[in-house]
C-alpha cells in the first residue's frame, strides 16, 4: 500500500514509528465553516506503543493541552446547544484535570478507543471517540471529531453519548446527511465490535499503568503548526 494515494491519506507523510515513551501531539481540526480546518484540540502524549496493527498513547493527568473556548473564554459547554457550534470561538491552553486517558487506535478505523479511570485506578469505563482515522505526521497524529461516542462499560453493555451535539452539529452544516450517515455506520460497527468483545475491549489494557518514569510531555509553543501533508 506503501506509496499509493490511499495510504498517504491515512499516514499523511510519516512511515516509521515511534519509540515508547517518546512524546508526540495527538490533534483535532475544527470542522465549522470558515475556519479552514485549524487545530482546536491538541493533547500532548506519550507513546505507549506504535506498531502495524495499533497506537497506543498515554495522556497524563496535568498535561497542559489546547481546547476550544467562546470568543469570552468561557467554556464550550455553556453555548446554548443550538448555536454550540457556530457562536465564535478561539483557543486556550489548560491543564488537564483529573486521571490520565490511555488512548487506542488502530490505524484506518474511524474511531479511537480511550480507557478512564477514578482515583486509584478505578476502572470507569471505555470511550469511542468516532473521528476520522487518524493521519501521521512527523510531529503526532491529526483527526477531525464526529461528535456522537458511544461509552463502553465493563459489563460489556454500551451506550450511545453526545446525540443531542451530533444532531446539532449536523443542523448547524458542519456535516452533511451523507456524512452523518456514515458516522453513525461507523458507530454500528464500533457496537459490533464491541458485542463481539473483540480488541481491544478484550485486550486487558484497563490493567496497563504508565511508566512511572515518564516526565508529563510539554506543550510546545508551535502546537498548531501545518504538517507537510498538508501544504504539499
Ligand atoms: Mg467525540
Amino acid at each position: 500500500m506503501k506509496g499509493t494515494d490511499g495510504a498517504r491519506s491515512t499516514r499523511g507523510t510519516r512511515d516509521t514509528h515511534w519509540a515508547p515513551g517518546e512524546h508526540i501531539l495527538w490533534r483535532y481540526r475544527d470542522q465549522a465553516p470558515g475556519v479552514d480546518g485549524r487545530v482546536h484540540i491538541c493533547r500532548p502524549v506519550t507513546v505507549v506503543e506504535d506498531t502495524e496493527d495499533l497506537l497506543a498513547v498515554w495522556m497524563a493527568p496535568g498535561t497542559e493541552c489546547v481546547k476550544p473556548v467562546l470568543a469570552d473564554g468561557g467554556a464550550v459547554s455553556r453555548e446554548p446547544l443550538a448555536t454550540r457550534y457556530t457562536a465564535e470561538r478561539t483557543t486556550a491552553r489548560a491543564h488537564w484535570s483529573g486521571e490520565g486517558v490511555l488512548k487506542l487506535a488502530r490505524p484506518g478505523d474511524p474511531w479511537s478507543v480511550w480507557l478512564f479511570w477514578g482515583p486509584g485506578w478505578d476502572f470507569r469505563n471505555w470511550y469511542v471517540n468516532l473521528e476520522t482515522p487518524r493521519v501521521r505526521w512527523d510531529g503526532g497524529v491529526d483527526s477531525e471529531d464526529h461528535f456522537l461516542d458511544i461509552a463502553v462499560y465493563p459489563d460489556r453493555s454500551w451506550t450511545w453519548l453526545d446525540e443531542d451535539e451530533f444532531a446539532q452539529a449536523q443542523r448547524s452544516g458542519l456535516m452533511s446527511p451523507e456524512e452523518a450517515l456514515g458516522v453513525r455506520s461507523a458507530g454500528l460497527a464500533a457496537a459490533e465490535l464491541i458485542s463481539a468483545w473483540g480488541a481491544p475491549f478484550s485486550s486487558g489494557w484497563q490493567d496497563w499503568r504508565p511508566d512511572p518514569s515518564w516526565c508529563v510531555p510539554v506543550l510546545p509553543e508551535d502546537w498548531d503548526r501545518t504538517p507537510a501533508y498538508m501544504t504539499s
